[in-house]
């Protein structure tokens, strides 16, 4: 009865509705939604006014398209992008994006280039580091001629998280070296907080004592870099003292909390997720009682049942994992178990007994439909892991629609 119909009975058949909605033969696809990136941007921006709030878009926007979102976060008010290589960077200058770019660690020697043609502003926490910048920027002018614009430099204090940046005595070392160079200008310093998203943890505190304690140090030398910055998402909305003259959002602007026990502020509750996982189921049939599904034959059906295939699988970013933890997906309103082993390009679905399932029919991965809703934070609770890593993992192979 709900065997697969052919595409010519539906009006509305995926052949399409895929071409329409995704401009791309493939029904499967991210829904990204900028408005609601602008409307987040607004939000962090009215919570951490004065301070200017500088968009966070390195992996290609956390996996929602690195240029569409800094445009939509500069419509909302951000004025910096954050980046964490110096390709990133240049995508975003090649793209037509002239707002300042920061590159969040130091670029390699041989990126230093690439940063002051593109006019990015460099994170800076090495002597090696500075002198291969100030190498670029001697070269540029050099080849351009007199009058480049110096080149800014933003430097780096470990204050505790001990991935990357200067300890407080090199930072002052640093900060003496710039001043010395008419070809470079301290526009900013920085450090990165590592437990911003709990909001108990006294340790956050302790890192903004010790990035005062440093920046007092640079003060007493006559040194005052103006842009000063600490906050992630979790630090800009839930830690006030931790704003200083710029914040640093990512995951907020995507929408999502930066973690559980942030979830229920008031400035994180707020957002409003801005990713959709979708496709159109391409095949269903029913499949008798105690027959088994997939790779591996590990789900077996208790009920003759309605068996829809999905085409999106691993290679999607799909984790092969979701189907032993309990994936479900929405589709008619419903949730539905993963039924059986995530394949590289398709997964099953368990729609239940004489469901009205068909090819054509949207399912929902990530997302809302009707009053369901899954999101990223559920697959992370299920995987062991954390929102941030599922939408990154989200394949380029997915064409991306921006409603
Ligand atoms: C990724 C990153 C951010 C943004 O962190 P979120 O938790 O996504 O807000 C800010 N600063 C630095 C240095 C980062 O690496």
């Amino acid at each position: 009865m709900t065997a697969a119909m052919p595409r010519a009975d539906r009006p509305d058949g995926y052949l399409t509705s895929a071409k329409r909605v995704a401009g791309w033969l493939r029904p499967a696809w991210l829904e990204v939604d900028l408005a609601r990136v602008t409307a987040n941007v607004a939000h962090i921006a009215r919570t951490v006014a004065p301070a200017r709030v500088c968009a966070i878009v390195k992996a290609d926007g956390y996996g929602h398209g690195a240029v569409q979102v800094a445009c939509a976060a500069i419509e909302g008010g951000a004025s910096y992008l954050g980046v964490a290589l110096a390709e990133e960077g240049h995508e975003l200058r090649q793209a037509g994006l002239d707002v300042p770019v920061l590159v969040l660690s130091e670029p390699p020697p041989e990126a230093m280039r690439m940063v002051v043609e593109d006019h990015l502003t460099a994170a800076v926490y090495t002597a090696g580091g500075l002198s291969a910048l100030l190498d670029a920027a001697r070269a540029e002018r050099r080849d351009s001629g007199a009058g480049c614009a110096p080149v800014p430099v933003h430097l780096k204090l470990d204050s505790g998280m001990h991935r990357v940046g200067a300890d407080e005595s090199t930072f002052a070392e640093l900060a003496a070296a710039v001043a010395g160079q008419p070809e470079l200008v301290l526009e900013g310093a920085f450090t990165h907080l590592a437990v911003a998203d709990e909001p108990g943890n006294a340790y956050t505190g302790e890192q903004l004592r010790r990035f005062d304690a440093a920046l007092a140090g640079l003060e007493a030398e006559g040194t005052k870099p103006h842009l000063l910055h600490a906050a992630n998402s979790a630090g800009a909305l839930c830690h006030p003292e931790a704003r200083y003259a710029m914040v640093r959002p990512g995951i907020a602007m995507y929408g999502i909390s930066p973690g559980p026990l942030v979830r229920a502020h008031p400035a994180v509750a707020a957002l409003q997720p801005v990713l959709s996982l979708k496709a159109q189921v391409s095949f269903a049939k029913e499949v008798e009682a105690g027959e088994r599904v997939s790779y591996g034959l590990r789900y077996e059906l208790a009920h003759r049942s309605v068996v829809a295939t999905v085409p999106l699988g691993y290679a999607d970013g799909v984790p092969r994992r979701l189907y032993e933890a309990g994936g479900e997906v929405l589709v008619g309103g419903r949730r539905c178990p993963i039924a059986g082993t995530v394949t590289m390009d398709q997964i099953m679905v368990d729609c239940g007994p004489g469901a009205g399932v068909r090819t054509g029919d949207e399912v929902v991965l990530i997302g809302r439909q009707g009053s369901e809703e899954v999101t990223a934070w559920e697959w992370a609770s299920r995987l062991g892991t954390i929102a941030y890593e599922v939408t990154c993992g989200l394949s380029p192979r997915l064409p991306r629609i921006y409603v």
